[in-house]
C-alpha cells in the first residue's frame, strides 16, 4: 500500500476532498432550484386564472396575483444569495491557496472553513424549499407528473442527505469550524457585515437597513453564546442543540450580506449610466424582498440558538411517543 500525504494526517487530507465535494453539493441544491424556479416562472406567465387586484384582468396569468409573485420573488432571492454563498466559497478556496502573503491565505482559509457548511447545508435547504414552492406554483398539475415540477423537488430531496446530512454539517460548523482559530474567521465576517452596514444606509432607508443591523446584532449574540458554551465542557448538549439553528442563521445572514452588496453594485452601475436598467433595478429590489421575507425571521433562529439541550433532554423518547 502506498502512503497518501503524510502519516497521521489521514483525517485533514480528507478533508480536502470534503470540502470540495460538499461545495459541488451545495451548488447542486442552487442548480435544481434554479431549475424550479424557471419551470415556475413561465408556467405563472402562462397560466391564466382569476382577476388580478393590479391589471384588473378578469382572467389574469397568475404571476398577476400578488401571493405568486411573492412566492417567486422569495425564489428567486433565495437562490441568489445561495448562489453568492457557493461562489464566494469557491473564491476563498482559491485565495487560501493564492493569496500573495502567508495572513492572508490564513484568513482566506479560514472563511473557506466557515462557508464549507454554510454552502452544502444552507443552499441544499434552499434546493428543497425552492422547489416545494415551485410545486405550489404549479397547483394541482405540480403534484401530477405532467409538468416535471415534482420531479425537480424529488430530486433535490437527496441533496441535504448525502455528502454528510445537514445535521452534520451544522455539527462540524459549531464543532470545528466555528472554534477552530478561536472564533477568529467568525468575527472577521461578522465585522465585514458591519462595514457595509453604513453603505447600505445609503441606499435604503428604514426598515431595509434596520433588518440587517437587527441581523447582524442577532449573528454577533449568537456566535458569542456558541463560542461561550463550547469553552465549558458540561454543555456540550446546548452546543449540539444550538447547531442546526445557528447554521441556519449564519447563512440568512451572510446570504443577505452579498445581496446587499449586489444591491450597492448596481446602484454604482446606475448612477454611472452603465449595464441594464431592469435588471440592475432587480437587484436593488432582490435585496428588499430578501430582507422582509428572510432577514425579518432572525429573532426565531436567535430563540432556537439559545433553547438549550436540558429542554430536548426533557423531549425524552417517552415524552415524545406520549
Ligand atoms: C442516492 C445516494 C447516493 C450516495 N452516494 C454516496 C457516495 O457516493 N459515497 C458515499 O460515501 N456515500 C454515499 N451515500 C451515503 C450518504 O452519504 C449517507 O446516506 C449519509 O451520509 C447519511 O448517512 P446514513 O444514511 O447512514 O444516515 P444516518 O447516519 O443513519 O443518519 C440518520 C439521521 O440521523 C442523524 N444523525 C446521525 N448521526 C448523528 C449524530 N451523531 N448526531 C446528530 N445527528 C445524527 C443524521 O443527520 C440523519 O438525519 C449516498 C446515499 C444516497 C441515498
Amino acid at each position: 500500500a502506498e502512503l497518501v500525504g503524510q502519516p497521521h494526517q489521514g483525517l485533514s487530507h480528507m478533508f480536502v476532498m470534503m470540502n470540495a465535494a460538499r461545495l459541488a453539493v451545495g451548488v447542486e441544491g442552487v442548480g435544481i432550484a434554479e431549475r424550479a424556479y424557471q419551470h415556475a416562472l413561465e408556467y405563472a406567465r402562462e397560466r391564466k386564472q382569476g382577476r388580478s387586484v393590479w391589471t384588473g384582468v378578469a382572467n389574469a396569468p397568475i404571476i398577476d396575483h400578488p401571493d405568486v409573485r411573492r412566492t417567486l420573488s422569495v425564489m428567486k432571492a433565495k437562490i441568489a444569495a445561495a448562489r453568492a454563498i457557493c461562489l464566494s466559497t469557491g473564491v476563498a478556496a482559491d485565495l487560501a491557496r493564492h493569496a500573495a502573503t502567508e495572513d492572508e491565505r490564513r484568513k482566506w482559509k479560514g472563511r473557506e472553513d466557515l462557508f464549507t457548511p454554510i454552502a452544502k447545508a444552507w443552499s441544499t435547504d434552499i434546493g428543497c424549499e425552492v422547489a416545494s414552492q415551485g410545486v405550489q406554483i404549479h397547483g394541482g398539475m405540480g403534484f401530477i407528473e405532467e409538468t416535471g415540477a415534482a420531479q425537480y423537488y424529488r430530486d433535490a430531496r437527496i441533496a441535504p442527505i448525502y455528502e454528510g446530512t445537514n445535521g452534520i454539517q451544522a455539527m462540524d460548523l459549531v464543532g470545528r469550524k466555528l472554534s477552530q482559530d478561536g472564533g477568529q474567521s467568525a468575527r472577521d465576517l461578522i465585522a465585514d457585515f458591519k462595514a457595509t452596514l453604513p453603505l447600505l444606509g445609503r441606499l435604503y432607508t428604514g426598515k431595509p437597513v434596520d433588518r440587517f443591523a437587527n441581523a447582524v446584532e442577532a449573528v454577533e449574540d449568537a456566535t458569542l453564546w456558541i463560542l461561550d458554551a463550547k469553552a465549558d465542557k458540561d454543555r456540550a448538549a446546548d452546543v449540539l442543540t444550538a447547531a442546526d439553528a445557528y447554521l441556519k442563521l449564519l447563512g440568512d445572514v451572510t446570504g443577505g450580506w452579498m445581496l446587499a452588496k449586489g444591491a450597492l453594485a448596481a446602484k454604482a452601475e446606475l448612477d454611472a449610466g452603465t449595464g441594464d436598467p431592469v435588471w440592475l433595478e432587480g437587484k436593488i429590489a432582490l435585496y428588499e424582498v430578501y430582507a422582509a421575507n428572510v432577514l425579518g425571521h432572525v429573532s426565531s433562529r436567535l430563540a432556537a440558538v439559545g433553547q438549550g439541550g436540558a429542554l430536548l433532554e426533557r423531549m425524552s423518547a417517552d415524552v415524545l411517543a406520549g
